[in-house]
């Protein structure tokens, strides 16, 4: 066995080529084929090794000659990424991020009735911008600062609907650099606000979605020599998801001792139901995966319709795509909380809504379903109060429960 670290190899791998090896070894459990070297150089089955490395083990079994023999995942340290600190005491902020993770996975006893049992997990409790995203803006600064060095990547420009800007933010201040964000006109004023209390500077466009202002900010990047991480095609928002997010819940389903029916969560890029859909499909047979999208008119801060365009997802099979309005997204923010004694985002809200939606229409049978909230809900104060204004008494309560 060789430290991956070690080793280097100068065959690149396409996104395409990755998805399909990582699917081959996720749902073998392992590999049958080795790793050649010379010295530190691979020499032969390089895309494999490669793969092995983005998805975080750290150990690779290596041969001077072509042997086949089946490695487990196990056995090359798959799981060791996952290293909770358990008496939660953190290095620095940086830490507070990747040692905190897994992210809690909570039953939602009080939503789940009969033999449908909902479990979320809880993405808000990611320290930075209290979001999924925070993942995605430390993997893609640590892929640019391995190349480019932590100190010294200057100004930092992107298109952002506030979460991945809160966490680029985050970062760049941990390492002396900067944040311009481009946020579309959609934004709530404690999004914007808040980019600017992370000390980034916040452009408002008039346009009203993410994707409509890449061109221009990869326009500005180039003109100033600004870094554009570009969430939007930047695959080290999937990556991140492979090798964190999807694979500590699937050590949180083992602990919780459950095999979930299918998992539910939102599309915006579509990195982490991408990367979750490759991951679980991979690992646990019959699982399904629904994503989550806003109805044809409506504006959900953080997701989107696929038309809108989103890189991942076509690389993937997905179950279902549900479609949700805003008013339906607010009204499960507020089932939520009255219910369950939590603030979830808006985007969790229309999660919580597709989950109803798929049992209205009967496609959900008995078993343990799996949401992913990405967010927590004090950013969007401003609709919830916009909401119970307009409803002009206190809120009437979902129908009953299904
Ligand atoms: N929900 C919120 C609140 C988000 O900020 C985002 C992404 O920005 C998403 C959902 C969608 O996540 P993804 O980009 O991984 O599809």
């Amino acid at each position: 066995m060789q430290d991956v670290e070690n080793l280097y190899c100068e065959e690149g791998i396409d996104t395409q080529e990755f998805i399909s090896l990582a699917r081959e070894i996720l749902s073998r459990g392992g590999i049958d084929r080795a790793i050649v070297v010379d010295g530190y150089r691979v020499i032969e089955n390089c895309k494999l090794f490669q793969t092995l490395k983005k998805l975080g083990v750290r150990r690779i079994p290596v041969s001077r000659g072509i042997e086949n023999t089946f490695v487990p995942l196990e056995v090359m340290g798959f799981f060791e990424d996952i290293q909770p600190s358990i008496y939660r005491v953190f290095r620095d902020t940086e830490e507070l991020l990747y040692k905190n993770w897994p992210t809690p996975l909570v039953k939602l006893s009080r939503v789940s009735i009969d033999d449908r049992v909902v479990w979320a997990k809880l993405e808000g409790f990611n320290p930075w911008s209290m979001s999924i995203k925070d993942r995605v803006g430390w993997y893609m600064y640590r892929k640019v600062a391995e190349a480019y060095g932590r100190r010294n990547l200057g100004l930092l420009v992107e298109s952002t609907s506030t979460n991945t800007g809160l966490a680029i933010a985050a970062i760049a201040n941990m390492y002396l650099s900067k944040l311009r964000a481009y946020i579309p006109s959609t934004v709530s004023q404690t999004g914007e606000l808040m980019l600017k209390v992370f000390g980034a500077d916040v452009v408002r466009s008039t346009k009203q979605l993410t994707v409509e202002l890449i061109d221009e900010v990869n326009e500005i990047a180039r003109k100033e020599k600004a870094i554009h991480l570009n969430q939007f095609y930047n695959d080290a928002n999937f990556e991140v998801h492979l090798r964190y997010t999807a694979k500590e819940l699937e050590l949180q389903i083992r602990e919780a001792g459950i095999a979930p029916r299918a998992i539910i969560g939102g599309l915006g890029t579509s990195g982490h139901m991408s990367a979750i859909a490759l991951y679980f499909k991979s690992r646990f047979r019959g699982i399904k995966i629904y994503g989550v999208v806003p109805r044809e008119g409506t504006i959900i801060q953080g997701i989107r319709r696929i038309e809108s365009g989103m890189k991942w997802i076509h690389y993937i099979d997905i179950d279902g795509v549900i479609e949700v309005s805003l008013e339906e997204a607010i009204q499960s923010i507020i089932h939520i909380a009255r219910r369950e004694g939590i603030l979830i985002g808006l985007s969790s809200g229309a999660v919580y809504t597709g989950y109803r939606k798929l049992v209205e229409n009967g496609e959900l049978n008995e078993g343990d379903y799996i949401l992913v909230f990405p967010d927590h809900g004090y950013k969007y104060t401003e609709h919830l109060q916009r909401y119970l204004n307009s409803i002009n008494s206190n809120i009437k309560p979902m129908d009953s429960e299904i």
